[in-house]
């Protein structure tokens, strides 16, 4: 075999293409590589550097089922220690050997003849690969807004998920535009510094109080010496988290007071923490609590009460060498522009890559085209050999570590039953595909995206046709139940 093939390529090296690796190499592969843009692994956790950023759900939930971290600072841990959960991942399972770091992929391409696929790298080298997983996640392409005169801008502008560390703040004035869940953590941190904060909202956002504690040394040691300790916390987390994402979201038809009860907790939040009504008005979303990746935060709401901190709320007229002209002609003199701006879910993120199966299919294209759709959240007809993590119906929870969990199994089942069988291809059928979407499809009527209030959100979970695809709107349990379920005959093995 040449040194360009491999049997399995893998894009990313986040916790979604890790947790490929790992799986394949219990399957027994091991001419397999992951292909890492960065010069480094963690995916969102090493491109994500910003001051204040945390994880979002509790750190319990927050790890591979099968390895446990017992010595989480905090029960949202610092994003520093993901990164370095992530490293020890991949030293205790052997699998930074198999990743390349540097490597931009450009696209792939389904060789009919040869029943391989080509992944051409930027620079002009291409690999060959009987199987193709392609991890890049959801939030991988970063969103610069489009606001005009941007590009004139004399002072530095950072996207928080391009930080630059050695940047000193100190002494700064600094305008952020953004306050999704990045805004929400990056805000309070940037004001302990800066001499001057404004503050660009657009669309604001639901804060829920957070309860947070860091755990003692002889909690960590009780969770390592005594593993079910954590596991039974885990359990309770999970449990919790879950019932709250089946409830609040994909049942909100009949559970709509969980919603409502939530916005009241963050009005009693907002009410504790400012005291400024006509401030409050402006921080108040006017969208259904669920439509948007809701926040938590204690410090966020108190920011805007310090004395240098400013909120702009009427929208930006445009930007210019020195500063940010608001909608309301007034000007703020800046020297740094912090972009907390998001990601392009849907117009290059989905799929990252350009991906070409079968007679010519263009994955990108044809999503457009026909809905976005991946059965099981992973395969897609007409693309043999090929699984998408970071797919339509693929987000699963709060915790991606929900999705990679279902996913593992389900290349476990699927690569197992194509060593079985000594298959050389697999494709998901036409009709498999079809009735997982419309079990998705409708499963979603029920969920606030449809009855809720969402039209003011904004929110990048929704696509330009109004539909809410990220998700698979069903529990946890009932995701990693069916990849033990699904009925093989919904491959086409050869
Ligand atoms: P986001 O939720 O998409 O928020 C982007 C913000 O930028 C919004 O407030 C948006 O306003 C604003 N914006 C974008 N373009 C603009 C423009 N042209 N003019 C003015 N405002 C503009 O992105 P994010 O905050 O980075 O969060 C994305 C996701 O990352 C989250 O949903 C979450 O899943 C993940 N995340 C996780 C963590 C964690 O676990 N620790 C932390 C941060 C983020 P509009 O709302 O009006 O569009």
């Amino acid at each position: 075999m040449s040194a360009n093939y491999f049997d399995v390529v893998i894009v990313g090296a986040g916790f979604g293409g890790i947790g490929a690796a790992i799986q394949l190499h219990r399957l027994g592969y091991d001419n397999i590589v992951i292909l890492e843009r960065e010069d480094e692994l963690g995916g969102t956790w090493h491109v994500n550097r910003y001051p204040g950023l945390t994880v979002d759900c509790p750190s319990t939930t927050y790890s591979y089922w099968f390895e446990p971290n017992p010595y989480w600072s905090r029960l949202y841990a610092p994003g520093p220690e993901l990164k370095k959960y992530a490293e020890h991942v991949v030293d205790k399972y052997d699998v930074r050997r198999v990743i390349r770091f540097n490597s931009n992929v450009e696209g792939a391409r389904w060789d009919d003849e040869t029943q391989l696929w080509r992944v051409a790298l930027s620079g002009g080298e291409t690999l060959s690969a009987q199987f193709l997983i392609a991890a890049t996640g959801f939030l991988s392409q970063p969103r610069r807004p489009d606001i005009p005169g941007i590009e004139t801008f004399a002072g530095r502008v950072i996207h928080t998920a391009a930080w630059d560390d050695s940047y000193v703040l100190e002494g700064r004035a600094v305008g952020v535009i953004g306050t999704g869940s990045t805004g929400v953590q990056v805000i309070p941190e940037l004001a302990k510094c800066v001499s001057e904060l404004t503050v660009y909202q657009r669309t604001p956002i639901w804060v829920l109080p957070k309860i947070d504690f860091a755990f003692p040394s002889a909690v960590q040691r009780l969770f390592a010496r005594m593993p079910f300790t954590q596991r039974l916390v885990r359990w309770f987390t999970d449990t919790t988290v879950d019932a709250v994402m089946v409830l609040a979201m994909w049942k909100y038809r009949h559970f709509k007071g969980l919603n409502i009860g939530a916005s009241t907790l963050c009005a009693v939040h907002r009410f504790l923490s400012i005291r400024d009504k006509e401030l409050r008005r402006k921080l108040t979303p006017d969208y259904d609590f669920g439509c948007k990746r809701p926040t938590m935060s204690n410090t966020y709401y108190r920011t805007f009460a310090k004395p240098h901190v400013r909120l702009v709320n009427c929208g930006i007229e445009r930007i210019e060498p020195d500063g940010v002209v608001a909608r309301d002609g007034s000007k703020r003199f800046i020297d740094t522009l912090v972009l907390a701006t998001g990601f392009d879910v849907w117009d290059v993120n989905l799929p990252a890559l350009e991906v070409i199966g079968r007679d010519g299919r263009d994955l990108g294209k044809w999503w457009r085209e026909n809905r976005f759709q991946a059965y099981e959240g992973v395969s897609v007809p007409y693309f043999p050999n090929f699984l998408t993590l970071a797919s339509p119906y693929a987000w699963v929870g709060l915790s991606w570590f929900n999705t990679v969990e279902y996913q593992m199994r389900h290349i476990a089942r699927l690569l197992g039953e194509v060593q079985n069988r000594g298959a050389r291809t697999f494709e998901v059928t036409e009709e498999a595909n079809a009735r997982f979407l419309d079990q998705m499809t409708e499963l979603l009527d029920d969920s606030v995206f449809y009855l809720g209030n969402c039209v003011n959100s904004r929110s990048y979970w929704f696509n330009a046709a109004g539909e809410a695809p990220l998700f698979r709107p069903t529990s946890v349990s009932n995701a990693v139940k069916e990849q033990l379920r699904f009925p093989l005959s919904d491959y086409t093995l050869v």
